[in-house]
């Protein structure tokens, strides 16, 4: 019991009790339109160092604001969904590098969320958050896809730790190795070359390159590019596709990516 209210007080105060100033200056972005609060912050590319986008589906408001201004701090994209119907739309939809799922949840509970992603996407890893701490329903949720599970309330700390292990995890599961035109991109260890040498990318860099080389042929929109690299809702600056574009292009081929006007990039297959 001791432990349970230390942590409960642990993360009421870090998270929600002192809530931090960049916090309040969010709240007007996620839903309560009429707030006339500040716009979002445009954040330096810089501050993205770990650009891995992921989807919280949380309804409880204050947790899932601290959850988002903590994972934010520590450079994810993080999209936060209060219901499991549009999670399971978003998920279906769009690709994310990791699941942060409660269970009792408006509209669509979690576990049969979890049942139904599981049934067409078996890779995306998943961590479940929840105050059911009953031994059936942890078997439940690992039964239905989960990867690992966390009791509320729960340290912030362990749950960035629980993050980091799932993605290294997911990271160094075999996933095929993309090549085209002299550029070879590995997802396990995240390398990128040229013609056999490594060319240094930064992660924006790299995760901008793996959506347009997991789908030669096809144009990948600025809509799509811009969501995997800042998630909904931060505003981009307009030229910042551009720079990074612009920089593979640079490090890499010219050739490889072809800009198609008002719609997107794509890398084109060779006839
Ligand atoms: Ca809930």
């Amino acid at each position: 019991m001791g432990k349970a209210s230390l942590c409960k007080t642990k993360l009421n105060e870090s998270l929600v009790g002192n809530e931090p100033l960049h916090l309040r200056r969010h709240k007007g972005c996620h839903g309560s339109k009429a707030s006339g609060m500040m716009p979002p912050i445009t954040r330096p590319i810089s501050y993205r160092e770990n650009a891995m986008r992921l989807l919280l589906v949380e309804d409880d408001r204050a947790l899932g604001q601290g959850i988002r201004v903590a994972l934010s701090n520590e450079g994810y994209t993080l999209d936060w969904l209060q219901d499991g119907v549009s999670a399971l739309h978003a998920l279906r939809s769009e690709s994310f590098d990791l699941l942060l799922l409660d269970l009792g949840l408006p509209r669509l509970d979690g576990l049969t969320l979890l049942q139904q992603l599981r049934a067409t996407q078996h890779d995306l890893p998943v961590l479940i958050l929840t105050a059911r701490d009953g031994t059936a329903e942890r078997i439940a949720g690992l039964d239905a896809g989960a990867d690992d599970y966390l009791v509320k309330p729960f340290d912030v700390d362990e749950l960035k730790a629980r993050i980091r292990a799932l993605l290294r995890r997911s990271q160094g599961r075999a996933q095929p190795v993309l090549e085209h035109a002299g550029v070879c991109l590995d997802p396990s260890s995240q390398q990128v070359t040229w013609q056999g040498s490594t060319v240094v990318v930064t992660p924006m860099e790299y995760q901008l390159l793996h959506q347009l080389m997991a789908r030669p042929g096809k144009v990948v929109t600025r809509e799509r590019l811009s969501r995997t690299l800042y998630g909904w809702q931060e505003r981009v600056e307009s030229n910042t596709l551009e720079v990074l574009i612009h920089n593979l292009r640079k490090k890499l081929s010219t050739e490889l990516i072809r800009t198609v006007r008002g719609v997107g990039y794509v890398v084109e297959l060779k006839p």
